[in-house]
């Protein structure tokens, strides 16, 4: 088991890479701490794959160094790297019964036999696999392949870390839940690293203590669910995070005053000097729809605005209404009162965030 360290990273898949949109990760810095149930979580194509494949060893990094607790293992294959890694379809051989395949990775590490029994059952007990044991694995249905390929990765208790590429993918929605609920179970009990990748807020959100977002080849925020939520800090977590995402809107800052086109924002001290601060004019504000207020009178600090769409959800509805010709969301509770075709809103002060070049700026709240 072991800290793992991305240092200086970068990957190129490119022969010739002329610019950052060749390269798959671009240079990034990240600690994974031992022990951790780590969710990397980001749209397809953002670099999941390739940054688990770096640290299994699958792939060389162009630029940079992985490290297992301070020792570079760069020029280590993956069978010296004792990580563990499940992928998005089965991997098994078919031709092996259910047992044999839990067995492989064990016997492949010279376990004794007796040692070897236990433990098989034990995983396969977990997921619930005990009565197809015997079974040859290429009789076995898509999800039932994929738990012995989890099983596979879950087996060894000596790896340094288990990484999971989008595991559930062939999975039937119910069991998915489940089996979700298994790895946390998992991880407790045996306190090996995870990260697990996937393109889903909510399984990230259910498996990990703490999820990095991956954006663009890089890691742009790596916090609890509740910091991701509460705090964005960039752009794309706002809007990846959430539903629906954060609201944003763009600033110009002119003679102490800050406007969103044509109207002046009454905005604090605070605001006005980070605005003043800022050395790019891609300024943005954020609110997330939960923390819009709605009221249906005039009341003072308020903005009319028009009420576009009330979509009723069950336990809460969301509002779509338009300001300054942008469209925004508020989410409200399910026993809001009526609302009319004006309603009336407010962005609270705490509740904004406000980002220059995407990435968010720290502002004491007054
Ligand atoms: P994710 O797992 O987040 O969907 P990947 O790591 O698979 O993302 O891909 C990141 C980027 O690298 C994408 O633009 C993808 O097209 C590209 N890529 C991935 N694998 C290869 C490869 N073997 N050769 C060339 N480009 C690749
Ligand atoms: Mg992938």
């Amino acid at each position: 088991m072991a800290e793992i360290v991305l240092k200086s990273l970068a990957h190129t898949y490119s022969t010739n890479p002329q610019s950052a949109e060749d390269y798959a990760i671009r240079h990034m810095e990240h600690v994974w701490d031992q022990g951790g149930a780590y969710a990397l979580l980001g749209p397809s194509g953002c670099g999941k794959s390739t940054l688990l494949n770096i640290i299994s060893g699958l792939l060389a990094p162009t630029e940079g160094d992985v490290l297992f607790d301070g020792h570079r293992v760069n020029e280590l294959p993956p069978e010296e790297r004792n990580i563990a890694q499940v992928f998005q379809f089965p991997v098994i051989y078919d031709t092996m019964t259910v047992f044999d395949n839990l067995a492989f990775p064990l016997r492949n590490m010279n376990t004794p036999e007796y040692r070897v029994k236990p433990k098989v059952l034990e995983v396969a007990d977990i997921l619930e696999l005990t009565p197809l044991l015997s079974r040859k694995a290429k009789n076995l249905t898509a999800d039932e392949k994929q738990k012995v390929s989890m099983g596979r990765g879950l087996v060894r208790d000596d790896v340094t870390a288990i990484l999971f590429d989008e595991p559930l993918t062939v999975i039937d929605p119910q069991l998915k839940w489940k089996l979700r609920r298994k790895l946390k179970e998992i991880h407790e009990r045996f306190n090996i690293t995870m990260i697990y990748v996937t393109h889903d807020q909510l399984e990230a959100s259910t498996f990990a203590d703490k999820i990095a977002v991956m954006y663009e080849g890089q890691v742009v925020q790596f916090g609890t669910p509740r910091e991701l939520f509460e705090t964005p800090a960039h752009t794309f977590v706002g809007y990846f995070i959430g539903s629906p995402g954060m609201n944003f809107f763009e600033l110009h800052y002119d003679h102490n005053t800050a406007y969103f086109g044509e109207h002046p924002l009454p905005l604090n001290n605070a605001y006005l000097a980070a605005l003043r601060q800022a050395e790019s004019r891609n300024v943005k504000l954020g609110i997330r729809p939960e923390f819009v207020e709605v009221s249906t009178t005039d009341e003072p600090g308020t903005v009319a605005v028009q009420n576009k769409h009330l979509q009723d959800l069950g336990t809460y509805a969301i509002l779509t209404f338009s300001l300054n010709q942008q469209t925004f969301k508020a989410r409200l509770p399910e026993d809001h009162p009526p609302l009319g075709e004006t309603v009336y809103i407010r962005f609270p002060d705490d509740k904004l965030s406000l980002y220059v070049d995407e990435y968010r700026v720290e502002v004491d709240h007054e």
